[in-house]
């Protein structure tokens, strides 16, 4: 490439190549990034030496680096070397596609152009060689990516047939890259969906994060159009056409889009990206006319935490994950003002769990955005931020092991451990939320001396 400028540390791994009769290339994102003008991200190699060539040529490095078969069955290894991860993978033509998952069998090549075939777009299948940085863009990669276009390389339905993915990486490449889907490869997605139906639901997950740490409003578009979004989230797609006039101007939707994008705009964490997509999904199911004949959406807020567990463990979110964002979609309807008392503020801390509590106020703020396509004030929730950080700064009683009295303690008042020991301490503990002062031995031990007379 002209003007290209070969980092050192590329140079290094070419000699390294070379002195062994083996080519290496820069593929993948890497060369789509420099193309765009864009500094790499992480970078991506292709060579025709065989992994267990690779392998030796890391054998004796200076400094030495270390070599992880993260994809062996593809041919990929990952070397550790200077700081940076490389992925290097052997050049290789994909036979075998037969389930419309993954190739069944790996046939590795000597070419690279014949490598660049089996790669899914245009974009995404040019190399650069090393150590001298000549193009190699058998497909036109570098002009649609002048033209910014995301365009298959080949026939797009037997691409898609070959692997059911590449639908959901295309509107993936366009919300991150901002990027047109070229005509005919955009149109052959309808007729995909039966192959992407039988995509892994790990992948489909990984494709969905980066999708909403981009802009996630182009492509669940794109999915909405081409039915992708009925086949992956169809109750998000029951959202379209449910209308709420009396709250504000969007549909279901499209308000849940536009917090989805407002959560990425701002770098929100994946829990809050996920209850920012789901918050609302309840509401189909929930809506009826009111008495004035506006539509009402009562308790949607647990129908809707019902519905995201049902996807995230459909999409294989660690549990974790799910946990948190369905509890934050459950809270989400919350109302403070001031005359809450400290013990309903603390109550409130209770029950979300003080680590959610930041992405409960990011999700209210995604949500006010998208209601009103206006951006919140600094203000916005600030007294309960405040109200809360006052009180926790004061007082830390947010579970059983933060009371005074354990039960061990109760154990050796008499108290045997089991159920009634269970109401006990959740009653010691009701109380001392309700007031702070209670939290001593002494106190609480009385209390549970008159409480188990009362469960005798
Ligand atoms: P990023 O790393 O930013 O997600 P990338 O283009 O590097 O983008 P990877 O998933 O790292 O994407 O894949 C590296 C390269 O491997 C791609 O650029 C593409 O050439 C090829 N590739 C990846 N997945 C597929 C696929 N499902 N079908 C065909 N080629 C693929
Ligand atoms: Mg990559």
């Amino acid at each position: 490439m002209d003007n290209m400028i070969i980092h050192p540390l590329l140079k290094e791994i070419a000699a390294l190549f070379n002195a062994q009769g083996k080519q290496i290339c820069l593929v993948g994102g890497a060369v789509r990034d420099l193309l765009r003008g864009e500094k790499a991200h992480d970078w991506d190699f292709a060579t025709d030496a065989r992994p267990e060539e690779v392998i030796a040529i890391f054998r004796n490095t200076k400094p030495r680096s270390l070599v992880v078969p993260t994809g062996i069955k593809h041919g990929t290894l990952t070397v550790h070397y200077r700081g940076k991860a490389l992925e290097i993978t052997t050049y290789r033509t994909e036979s075998g596609y037969r389930d419309g998952r993954r190739p069944e069998r790996v046939a590795y090549t000597s070419s690279i152009e014949e490598d660049l075939s089996r790669r899914d777009f245009t974009m995404n299948a040019a190399a650069i060689r090393l150590p001298g940085g000549e193009l190699i863009d058998p497909f036109g990669g570098q002009d649609d990516i002048r033209k910014r276009l995301i365009r298959c390389v080949g026939n797009p339905a037997g691409r898609f047939a070959e692997d059911g993915l590449r639908p959901l990486r295309a509107v993936r490449f366009a919300a991150q890259l901002g990027f047109t889907v070229d005509g005919p490869t955009l149109e052959a997605v309808p007729g995909a969906l039966d192959v992407a139906a039988k995509v892994s639901a790990e992948r489909v997950r990984d494709e969905l994060d980066k999708i909403l740490a981009a802009k996630p409003s182009t492509a669940f578009r794109l999915m909405e159009e081409t039915g992708l979004l009925r086949l992956i989230l169809p109750e998000l797609s029951a959202c379209r056409g449910v209308e709420q006039k009396g709250y504000h101007k969007f549909d279901v939707l499209d308000h849940s889009l536009l917090a989805c994008d407002y959560a990425a705009r701002e770098g929100y964490p994946r829990e809050a990206a996920l209850a920012a997509l789901l918050h609302d999904i309840g509401k189909p199911a929930k809506a009826k006319k009111g008495e004035k004949r506006e539509w009402t959406f009562y308790h949607h807020e647990a129908e809707s935490a019902r519905l995201a567990r049902i996807i995230l463990i459909r999409l294989r979110y660690p549990n974790m994950v799910t946990d948190a964002v369905c509890r934050l979609i459950e809270e989400h309807m919350f109302h403070y003002d001031k005359s809450w008392s400290d013990a309903a503020v603390r109550r409130f801390v209770i029950r979300i769990g003080e680590e959610n509590l930041e992405n409960l106020y990011r999700l209210r703020r995604a949500d006010a955005y998208a209601a009103a396509g206006v951006e919140p004030g600094a203000e916005f929730l600030l007294p309960l931020a405040e109200r809360v950080d006052g009180i926790l700064a004061n007082n830390r009683t947010l579970s059983l092991k933060d009371l005074a009295v354990s039960g061990k303690d109760l154990m050796e008042t008499g108290i045997k451990p089991g159920k009634t020991m269970g109401i006990i301490l959740r009653e010691l503990f009701e109380t001392v939320v309700d007031d702070p002062e209670s939290n001593n031995r002494e106190k609480l031990l009385e209390i549970a001396a008159s409480l188990a007379r009362r469960y005798r």
